[in-house]
């Protein structure tokens, strides 16, 4: 379905520009921009991935991962095809580099995604797999769908993307966990296509003018953004500019896409990062994508270190989070009556206008 996209203007060329990532496309007529998804068809743009899926699945929150966001609870996800950047080592790259529309095996309509997501317990809606940015009428619709159907939206982004469609977007979304890839423009360059500095302008707005809940993930390549110096560099921006209380994963690299070559992240290197970013003050560090790291998966109490959520790839064994706080020392993030974990589950759904 070639759906009107918004964010773009005429040039006085005659081509039209994209707006809504940093990437700037600038397409004759019948081109499609680097995200493959988003296309000039006469004097206009369209996505052409609206109301498309490469799947659906039924996830524990704690995958996305959000760990302070309703805990335990499950998040019904999807995603189109396509994305605005270009990583080299992408881990979803038949999804995000797919420029065969086959891929979107499913169809469905904001209101039967959020319907579906209703009637199979989900708690929230994730915009995952690849960027919900290309496809951002889709999911903004989606999200409002969800609300009407009193779940949350959650985006899974690298976030890059122009400033007026960021306050659209991040104004229909009540989480998100952003990528930050690495902390050098050279790594988002080379390896991914993009730049830093819109990333970290993301995260900046996201924390002081958005009520989103929003947690980091960066994935640690050796040789490639792995260095203590990047990651002391990585940690420190973060604690000055978004407070030492933004939850950030680390999680480990495996050999995908262009870059078998790259051996996976030593668990060692997950560890040391998270011993940094502690040394800077940053209260809830996380390691992901180990084995055998229940400490790295933890969520501890700030005031007095106990331990108040113990999860385990991505389980969760134990729950002692208190309406109060623990100790009086509140957890930020977003809570509700557990009534036990979701698991380690993921189960595929396949979804049909007739579904809901
Ligand atoms: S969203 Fe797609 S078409 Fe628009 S600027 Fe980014 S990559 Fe180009």
């Amino acid at each position: 379905m070639d759906y009107p996209g918004r964010y773009w203007h005429m040039l006085d060329d005659g081509r039209i520009q994209c707006d809504l990532c940093p990437r700037d496309c600038r397409l004759h007529e019948g081109q499609r921009g680097a995200c493959f998804v988003r296309q000039r068809a006469g004097d206009r743009m369209v996505l052409t991935t609206y109301g498309r899926s490469s799947g659906f699945c039924i996830d524990p929150i704690e995958k996305k991962p959000l760990n302070h966001f309703y805990p335990g609870s499950s998040v019904f996800s999807f995603g189109t095809a396509g994305c605005n950047l270009a990583c080299k080592f992408c881990q979803n790259w038949d999804i995000s580099k797919s420029r065969e529309m086959d891929t979107l095996m499913d169809q469905a309509s904001p209101e039967t995604i959020a319907r579906t997501a209703a009637r199979l317990g989900c708690k929230s809606v994730a915009f995952t797999y690849n960027d919900p940015v290309i496809f951002a009428e889709y999911a903004m619709d989606a999200a409002d769908a969800c609300h009407e159907q009193g779940l949350a939206a959650v985006a899974v982004t690298a976030g890059y993307i122009h400033d007026q469609p960021r306050r659209e977007f991040y104004a229909k979304m009540d989480a998100a966990n952003v990528d930050l890839k690495g902390f050098t423009d050279d790594f988002y360059f080379r390896l991914c296509g993009a730049r830093l500095q819109p990333v970290l302008d993301t995260l900046v707005y996201l924390k002081h003018e958005t009520e989103v809940w929003f947690e980091i993930t960066t994935l640690l390549i050796p040789g490639k953004n792995d260095s203590e110096q990047e990651i002391e560099a990585e940690c420190r921006w973060i604690a000055r500019e978004l407070g030492t209380d933004v939850p950030l994963h680390f999680t480990a690299f495996h050999p995908d896409y262009k870059m078998m070559d790259t051996p996976p992240t030593p668990p060692a290197t997950l560890t040391r990062a998270r011993e940094i970013a502690r040394a800077h003050g940053l209260q809830y560090v996380y390691t992901g994508n180990v084995l055998h790291d229940r400490e790295g998966g933890t969520t501890f109490c700030h005031g007095c270190g106990e331990a108040l959520i113990v999860r385990h790839w991505h389980e969760i064994l134990a729950y002692e989070v208190t309406s109060g706080g623990h100790c009086g020392t509140a957890i930020p993030g977003r809570y509700a009556a557990f009534s036990g974990p979701f698991g380690r589950r993921r189960i595929p759904v396949r979804v049909h206008a007739q579904t809901a």
